[in-house]
């Protein structure tokens, strides 16, 4: 299998950069339900032409490229071995060509081992077949949405929803409230894997199984598939919306699959997946290992296509004040912001994510931070051939994670604005409005269109800390953000989230009885 290699790079790289095109016609239709000039509409159109550079600059769709995981499979006697080491060793490669962000971390030190292998890493399932091909599916799904995943142990009380019994109506419950507890943070507009039965390992596995579905097939369960089609109706009615703005676009597909369960347990588990949809496949020819089709490139039918989708580049006027902002910043123009202003910043900012927010908690830090602005964001950096750093993909992680130190942080450096995505809670909303700073929500995934904004790199510290963590020192020009969070107490997350759960308790009346 000479061309094995090859054809699972360019596998790794098309997951990457090219998003499937059954995700990009739900992305275009949720596009055409937002009212134009809306928040939500920004953001799906800002995400529809991060779609588009990615595949131009066959760059990474979202810097977070998330847990490599395969589900191949074989014909009998084809050597697994021979796979996995030739899977391992495109990973490096995809690694070394900014395709791959370096991902793997040792769980008890820390340490990244920079080349996106180690235990467990990547995740790869196999199984026979009585077939001649050889299948490899591949998903990359990054921890912004990972870290929504839920499981339900039935029965349950569900918050808005009451008691979920051990039928189709408890999980039904537990889907749509599943949608709520993911708000904005897993960068909705999201798509759902269901798993309903087994254990808990098992059900996580069957729904995540469910995302390798095309979005627009039938579940062959009448069923199943009656509750997929009640969940899409239903679960947009929540308007939580793209990246938890408000909207009418929250869920762009849901696919439940069902497995036996033993008596005493009863899961419902669910695998969020962001917009960021990116999972490909191909068969290979056992022989040579070369790539025979692919699997997921049909246009599928009925769908809008790109030119019948309205454009909405940039916000109604009317409703939005835009703002631009120069680091160093003023508490006077910090607080002067309220939320819903889109706030253009051009200058200095500096990365900054779990590690260095940690490690500032009780250290000074190496650039003077003084009505600066911290980005959330760990990016995917290359050495171009001058030995000069080059960002390849660079938009917002999930800030909720910094929630412990942020307060704190702004305190201690003077810091006016954060950049991130989802949100963060109470205490950070306390902190910006005691030490005059805003939070800003930039489109989470949109790695292109923000890598765009970066005119230079200035400098780094903490490489020891891993590409992802370390701290980076970027200049950018007109890279915008949406204020959610002000300094007078404000909070769209709190206000949405709110607004979803009254929307939510609607459902709590039995529909599959
Ligand atoms: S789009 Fe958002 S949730 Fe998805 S991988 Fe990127 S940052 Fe994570």
């Amino acid at each position: 299998m000479r061309a094995l290699k090859e054809s699972l790079l360019e596998l790794i790289t098309e997951t990457s950069t090219n998003l499937p095109p059954d995700v990009r016609a739900a992305v275009r239709e949720g596009k055409a339900k937002e009212d134009a000039g809306t928040r939500s509409a920004l953001a799906l159109s800002t995400i529809s032409n991060n779609i588009t550079m990615a595949e131009e600059n066959v760059s990474p769709i979202c810097q977070d490229t998330g847990m490599p995981t395969f589900y191949v499979h074989v014909p009998v006697g084809v050597n697994q071995l021979e796979i996995t080491r030739q899977i391992k060793a495109a990973i490096v490669e995809a690694t070394k060509t900014g395709k791959l962000r370096p991902n793997s971390v040792d769980s008890l030190t820390g340490a990244n081992s920079g080349d996106n292998l180690g235990e467990g890493v990547p995740v790869i399932h196999y199984e026979q077949w009585e077939h001649d091909e050889i299948d490899v599916r591949l998903i990359l799904k990054g921890g912004g949405c990972e870290n929504k995943n839920i499981q339900y142990s039935l029965p349950c009380e569900l918050e808005g929803l009451g008691r979920a019994g051990r039928d189709l109506d408890g999980i039904r419950k537990c889907v749509l409230h599943s949608v709520y507890q993911a708000q904005g943070q897993g960068c909705s507009a999201g798509f759902i894997g269901v798993g309903i039965g087994g254990d808990r390992t098992t059900g996580y596995e069957l729904a995540k199984k469910q995302l390798f579905r095309k979005v627009y097939d039938t579940n062959a369960n009448p069923d199943l598939a009656k509750l997929e089609d009640y969940i899409m109706e239903h679960a947009n009615e929540l308007s939580i919306g793209t990246m938890g703005f408000g909207g009418n676009t929250t869920l762009l597909g849901c696919k439940v699959g069902s497995m036996h369960r033993i008596p005493a347990s009863f899961y419902v588990s669910v695998a969020y997946n962001c917009w960021a949809f990116r999972r490909q496949g191909v068969t290979l020819s056992p022989e040579t290992g070369e790539i025979t089709s692919w699997l997921y490139k049909d246009e599928p039918e009925g769908t809008l296509q790109e030119s019948s989708v309205e454009e909405t580049e940039s916000v109604s006027k009317e409703s939005v004040r835009e703002v631009v902002l120069t680091p160093p910043i003023s508490e006077e123009a910090i607080r002067s912001l309220k939320v819903g202003d889109v706030v253009t910043i051009t200058g200095g900012i500096h990365t900054g994510r779990d590690a260095l927010h940690k490690y500032l908690m009780d250290h000074d830090s190496p650039v003077d931070l003084t009505g600066g602005v911290i980005y959330h964001c760990g990016p995917v950096m290359l050495k171009d051939q001058d030995d000069k750093w080059e960002v390849k993909a660079a938009g917002p992680t999930t800030s909720i994670r910094e929630e412990p130190y942020q307060s704190d942080i702004i305190k201690k450096f003077g810091i006016r604005a954060v950049i991130g995505k989802g949100g963060m809670g109470a205490k950070t909303l306390a902190g910006l409005k005691d030490h005059g700073a805003v939070y800003l929500n930039a489109i989470g995934g949109a790695a292109q269109y923000y890598a765009d904004c970066i005119t230079g790199v200035d400098g780094v510290d903490f490489m020891d800390f891993g590409v992802p963590e370390a701290m980076w020192h970027l200049q950018v020009e007109k890279f915008t953000a949406i204020v959610t969070m002000d300094a007078h107490g404000n909070s769209l997350h709190r206000d949405v989230e709110s607004t979803s759960l009254e929307r939510l308790a609607k459902f709590k009346d039995p529909v599959f009885s």
